[in-house]
């Protein structure tokens, strides 16, 4: 079957990162003659060495930056659904030994080798990304291979990130099984809902799930403010594991609505929920209202979502530290996080200094930290590590 696949040749000297892990080769670095243009987006392809030498399997895009991913290393592979379906059984095996229930994150793309492959697992149903034209074209088998390895009852395909765009796929959500409307997690032995369709990305942030229990783990006896809240993954779980009271902040409604799910799931009446903007809410509770709380999280959506908004989405984080750190108790707990790709973790720190210089704090950082470990990261694509975080203990 390899056989008849179409071959994409690297440039002279570019198939040397290739050659040692590396699993993108960008579109300079591809000889795009005119029939290497005319492969149809989302192809399966030989990646050549400029020798000709087969350096194995990828999908291929000629209108994508990110020309060709690797697949595999063995030219002869076939991509059916017993290949995709390997590569599944051993994302789910490590995440069964890490998690020990079955709501996590299934497939973390390259790092599970299915480049541009984003799978949440909520029990018996999966919320799948496509965000490349050759898995999107895999889209069947990839869905019979999940299927063969999980037999889940619903298959959400939340098609609707904007780098589909990139790609030049729509942008669309569909139910491939089931149904997909909201359905109950478990995280932190705590019970949560997830609206797989209407949510958020994948409906659940199963990244901050060890932020969750750490700072959890603060909030005894604590006032508690979750600010940029969504579904209460934060401030519910501190809530049920013993904080005097928690208010949830976020300017969707919708979030807020499955947050007082949560908060009633598990039996916590001491949670207050406000639809506001950030920004204004901040300012207002540390103006005229000086409120304190023991402990405030931020944990903001992206404020850098391209390149060219770097310098100013970057001073996003400054600002909001500005606002949220006069809000912190003397010797309470600020924690802030960013999941902007393009903020690299001492940008993020700096902004996170300047911002408590701002409001005149002082403290220190108890804590760094990521994404929880269902999301691991290719070590050939470290800037795919999107999460920071810092805790601080604030004077
Ligand atoms: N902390 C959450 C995830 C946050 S995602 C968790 O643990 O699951 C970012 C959230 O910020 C989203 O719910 C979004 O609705 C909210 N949001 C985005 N911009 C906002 C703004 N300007 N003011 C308030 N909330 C905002």
């Amino acid at each position: 079957m390899a056989k008849k696949l179409p071959s994409v040749l690297l440039r002279a000297g570019e198939d040397r990162r290739v050659r040692a892990g590396h699993p993108w080769a960008f579109s300079n670095e591809i000889l795009m003659d005119a029939e290497t243009k005319a492969i149809p987006a989302g192809s399966l392809a030989i990646l050549r060495a400029p020798s000709g030498e087969a350096l194995g399997l990828a999908t291929f895009n000629p209108h994508s930056l990110i020309a060709a991913r690797l697949l595999t290393t063995n030219p002869e592979a076939s991509v059916d659904a017993l290949f995709l379906g390997r590569r599944i059984a051993q994302a789910t095996a490590l995440r069964d030994r890490l998690i020990g229930v079955p709501y996590y994150r299934l497939i973390h793309a390259e790092a599970d080798g299915l480049p541009g492959v984003i799978v949440d697992r909520f029990g018996d149903a999966l919320v799948v990304q496509l965000n490349s034209a050759g898995m999107d074209a895999l889209a069947p088998v990839l869905l019979e291979a999940l299927e063969a390895e999980l037999s889940p009852t619903t298959i959400v395909l939340k098609n609707d990130s904007p780098v589909r765009e990139l790609e030049g796929l729509k942008r669309e959500v569909t139910v491939a099984k089931g149904n997909g409307g909201p359905i109950e997690l478990i995280e932190n032995g705590a019970r949560f809902v997830a609206d797989l369709s209407e949510g958020q990305k994948t409906g659940w942030f199963y990244d901050q799930r060890d932020n969750r229990r750490f700072m959890a783990g603060l909030s005894k006896d604590a006032s508690v403010l979750d600010v940029y809240s969504y579904s209460g993954g934060f401030g519910v779980l501190a809530a049920k594991e013993g904080a005097k009271s928690v208010t949830c902040i976020d300017r969707s409604a919708a979030a807020l609505d499955v947050a007082k799910q949560a908060a009633a799931l598990n039996g916590v009446d001491n949670v207050s929920f406000e639809k506001a903007e950030a920004f204004e809410m901040l300012e207002k509770l540390g103006g005229t209202m000086a409120r304190k709380f023991d402990v405030v999280i931020c944990d903001p959506p992206a404020f850098v979502k391209s390149r060219k908004d770097l310098k100013t989405g970057a001073q996003g984080y400054r600002k909001m530290v500005r606002l949220a750190a006069p809000l912190v108790a003397r010797g309470g707990f600020l924690f802030v996080a960013s999941c902007s790709h393009l903020v690299d973790p001492p940008v993020f720190a700096e902004q996170v200094k300047r911002g408590l210089h701002d409001a005149e704090r002082t403290g220190r950082i108890l804590r760094t930290s990521g994404a929880a470990l269902d999301h691991p990261v290719h070590p050939d694509l470290p800037e795919t590590a999107y999460l920071k975080a810092l805790t601080l203990q604030l004077d």
